[in-house]
């Protein structure tokens, strides 16, 4: 240490007028506006002045240059990008859900640059309700009186426990206080509707006479959730929605809150049976909810059907104008609901029922045509068995067989980030220290891609 207070070093960082009028930065200013680039330059000042060890050579224009080239490049760059999910888990939560139906895609694209009437009655050449969009459709496709579409399924419970039990008490088991995906909690939903959480019996078991019990004056709506994300097993008791039904009798109402909106019937896709929103209504739920972009395989939004007097009063509640949808998703969700006025053709047509029901043979059949292709390009790759699973919370236990083609290239991480960072980024499973590929989550034209990405991986 010599003492000195000589003068501080970062000084020696150039103006930005100085750095605007050298050489390095032409090629810069020839591309974007003056105004961007003085403003990514005197961020990147204000990063080069906090550097510790400061940059070697503190006047290098040409280190000024790059770093803007960098950040204005950046800027360029969408955050939110397509994906091709290798993974295997068909409503993936972290990659947007549902893909859309064709017809859904098309629905929404013929609506997005325009003008459309959203709540514009044609017929009456007035303003008309952007509520009225899905709801005949939905009504034929379930049985409900009415429905209503919100955000997504969070928001229909919010709404439906703040428009029915605002201050009073909502009565759930304690068997179904879940937690979803990324801090979606029922009780603190129940909360944040206003409503007071009434919990009932146990973990494990919740008898009628639990809600029977709590059938107080103050208590305003018994909701039941399905517990699509865990199983309880062992020595376990609840009450059925009927039961349920039976037992408010009409006195308050009961909200069912299915998770996965399934309309079509879980046997066709070779699953387990999970209610219906057609089964609980009839059964005695007052109010369905559940998602539009889980098993039913529509753009992200929540469902709820039901009583037509408690959808009006939901309706009306200040809270359903913060928690509506917007046109692109009235038109996608109206265009996939159509196709399921027709069964099979939902089959078919809608991605996500389509990868659920397909066979590990027909994946079988793909993968040794991706594997035989990788291999003339000189990237070694085995066929595996392997399971692939439906994601979203929705069957938690169930695995569906496929066959993966497992990369035999190292080390495995590596591949898995150089894959990730390809355009289009390639998201996949490393399982025993192999990248695996699981095609079910990959449509046939995204194919090509991947293979162009997996090669370039391996380079
Ligand atoms: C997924 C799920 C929700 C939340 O639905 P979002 O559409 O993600 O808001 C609520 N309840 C159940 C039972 C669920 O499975």
């Amino acid at each position: 240490m010599d003492g000195s207070t000589s003068k501080d070093p970062r000084r020696a960082i150039p103006s930005v007028d100085r750095l605007l009028a050298s050489a390095a930065f032409q090629p810069l200013l020839a591309t974007a506006t003056r105004r961007r680039v003085v403003e990514a330059l005197q961020q990147v000042q204000r990063e080069v002045r906090r550097r510790r060890p400061p940059p070697a050579d503190l006047a290098d224009e040409a280190m000024y240059a790059r770093l803007v080239r960098e950040r204005l490049a950046a800027q360029e760059q969408s955050s939110l990008v397509p994906v091709i999910n290798a993974t295997g888990v068909i409503l993936h939560t972290n990659l947007g859900r549902a893909p859309l139906a064709p017809a859904a895609l098309a629905a929404m694209a013929r609506v997005a640059a325009g003008y459309a009437s959203l709540e514009y009655d044609l017929d009456a050449g007035q303003r008309g309700s952007r509520y009225l969009h899905c709801a005949g459709l939905l009504r034929q496709l379930t049985g409900a009186e009415d429905a209503l579409v919100v955000n997504n399924n969070a928001a229909a419970l919010v709404l439906a426990l703040s428009a029915l039990a605002r201050g009073r008490g909502a009565i759930v088991s304690r068997g179904e206080l879940v937690e979803i995906g990324d801090s979606f909690r029922i009780a603190e939903i129940v909360q944040k509707s206003g409503a007071t959480l009434v919990e009932i019996g146990s973990t494990n078991r919740t008898h009628l006479s639990d809600y029977e019990k709590a059938l107080g004056p103050d208590a305003a709506a018994i909701l039941k959730v399905n517990r699509s994300n865990f199983r309880v097993t062992g020595f376990t008791a609840e009450a059925t929605l009927g039961d349920l039904a039976e037992l408010a009798a009409g006195r308050l109402p009961v909200i069912a809150d299915l998770g996965s909106g399934l309309l079509v019937d879980a046997a066709t896709l070779g699953l387990p049976h999970e209610p219906t929103p057609r089964e609980a209504l009839h059964v005695g739920a007052d109010l369905v909810t559940m998602s539009g972009d889980k098993l039913l395989g529509g753009p992200q939004a929540g469902i709820i059907l039901g009583r037509a007097d408690l959808v009006a009063a939901l309706r009306r509640d200040p809270l359903c104008r913060a928690l509506r949808v917007d046109k692109l998703t009235l038109a996608a969700l109206e265009a996939t609901l159509r196709i399921y006025l027709d069964p099979e053709r939902a089959l078919k047509e809608i991605p996500t029922l389509r990868m659920i029901a397909m066979s590990a043979d027909e994946i079988g059949q793909r993968a040794a045509v991706v594997r035989a292709r990788l291999r003339r390009q000189g990237v070694p790759a085995e066929l595996r068995e392997g399971s692939s699973s439906i994601g979203g919370g929705a069957y938690p236990d169930l695995e569906l067989a496929t066959v993966l083609v497992a990369l035999d290239t190292e080390p495995a991480a590596h591949v898995e980030a150089r894959l990730r960072s390809a355009t289009p980024p390639v998201v996949a499973r490393i399982l025993e220290e192999r990248v695996c590929l699981d095609l079910r989550t990959v449509a046939p034209g995204e194919e090509d891609a991947l293979l162009e990405a997996v090669v370039a991986a391996h380079a």
